[in-house]
């Protein structure tokens, strides 16, 4: 584990002090149910030492999308009794953000106790890191610490804004996300293998870049496959394919090269006639799809080939699907390569998004190491970018 040279809530003395909270609490709801609570389970161990060395916490997060408007379907009065049940705990409600209720809750608060506020996005001014937003929301508190490491890669007002008008710290989730992260780019145990899929190979560029000067093995899988295959003279049918990548996809096969990595691509394909679950399928091997087929998902060869190798690392970063795992009839790449890393015994890292999806899906998620909260903040972060919701926090 790499430590955080950022400052935590352990550096701060919080007791009988205003906290205020960014917490990722932009759960999946549906039919007025949350489907998972993942992020709100990942947000109690910060919330409890708050709570427990006497500090007045107030909790703030985005749920959806509302337009910066008011809308109850986004309200996140379900979070806050999701918490209360979670906490044991009374969690008070504000029925705004900035505004007199939220105003009155906070000057309210005794030590120990929480509140929430109403969804930032209600606000417009939000996702435009609105300095006069942020002040409104600093003046409600006298720390602020971030835990929202799913929301970290925007510089929004909640996620850093706030930042520039309190003294600023990490929550226990970003710690873990960052030191966990951060530990196995700067000093992986060897082989070090990255496992990138997904749609596009222009999503994943920064992050093939930054890895190809660390990792031993870049396994390939997903749909950008195919740019890779065309790109290497191969027939790929009408599988997915980013023309204007051609030239990229080639520049990455010499860059491997030149680094001694051991760049692998899919030795054989499960390819459908139709983008639909119940299409005719046929197995195609080495770089040949024919006419009026596409690539699905890895065959079966390329899953014996990645779990070999995936058997020998040290330390797996893994990012995006193998195949279109939605479909339950071209799950199968992605199921393997989840149940090959559980079973691999290295510092395995799951790097948020539909791979961390899959991974939880299959009942795998105790036997890795680490499961990313953040899609976007893992991929940018293991792209080595600074996070902005990261970057503004007080230097240790
Ligand atoms: P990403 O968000 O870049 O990680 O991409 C995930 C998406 O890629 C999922 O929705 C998959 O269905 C899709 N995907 C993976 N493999 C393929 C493929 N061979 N053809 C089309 N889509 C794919």
């Amino acid at each position: 584990m790499q430590a955080l040279n950022k400052k935590t809530i352990e550096d701060i003395n919080a007791r009988g002090k205003k906290v205020l909270v960014r917490c990722d609490f932009n759960v999946p709801i549906s039919g007025g149910k949350i489907d998972d609570v993942k992020r709100i389970a990942e947000s109690l161990p910060t919330i409890k030492y708050l709570a427990g060395e006497g500090a007045r916490v107030i909790l703030c997060s985005h749920l959806g999308r509302p337009k910066g408007r008011f809308d109850p379907k986004f309200s996140l009065k379900i979070v806050a009794e999701k918490l209360a049940e979670l906490l044991g705990q009374t969690v008070a409600m504000a029925s705004d953000v900035i505004g007199e209720d939220a105003k009155a809750k906070a000057s309210a608060l005794k030590d120990g106790e929480i509140m929430l506020l109403e969804n930032v996005r209600f606000h417009d001014e939000e996702e435009k890191n609105d300095p006069e937003f942020s002040k409104s929301l600093a003046s409600l508190a006298e720390i602020y610490v971030n835990d929202a490491f799913g929301t970290a890669h925007r510089a929004h007002s909640s996620t850093a804004g706030v930042a520039a008008y309190l003294p600023a710290v990490a929550g226990y989730l970003i710690n873990k996300e960052i030191s966990v992260m951060g530990g196995a780019l700067s000093e992986p145990k060897k082989p070090f293998v990255a496992i990138l899929g997904g749609a596009k190979v222009s999503d994943k560029i920064g992050v093939i870049n930054n890895l190809l000067g660390k990792v031993d093995a870049l396994l390939i899988g997903g749909a950008m496959t195919y740019t890779f295959v065309k790109a290497n003279g191969g027939q790929i049918g009408y599988s997915l394919c980013e023309n204007d990548k051609l030239y990229t996809a080639r520049e990455i096969v010499e860059k491997a090269k030149e680094a001694n990595v051991r760049l692998l691509l899919p030795i054989d394909h499960l390819a459908a006639d139709a983008f639909k679950n119940d299409a005719n399928q046929k197995e195609c091997f080495g770089a040949c799809i024919p006419d009026g087929w596409q690539g699905m998902d890895i065959g079966p060869e390329t899953v014996n080939l990645y779990s070999g190798v995936i058997k020998e690392a040290a330390t797996i970063i893994w990012n995006g699907p193998m195949g279109v795992f939605e479909f339950d009839n071209f799950a199968n790449g992605t199921k393997e390569i989840a149940r090959a890393i559980s079973e691999s015994g290295a510092v395995s890292i799951i790097g948020g998004g539909d791979s961390a999806a899959a991974v939880e899906k299959m009942g795998y998620a105790d036997k890795v190491t680490h499961i990313s909260t953040g899609g976007g903040a893992a991929l940018e972060f293991l792209e080595g970018l600074e996070l902005p919701g990261i970057a503004c926090l007080n230097d240790r």
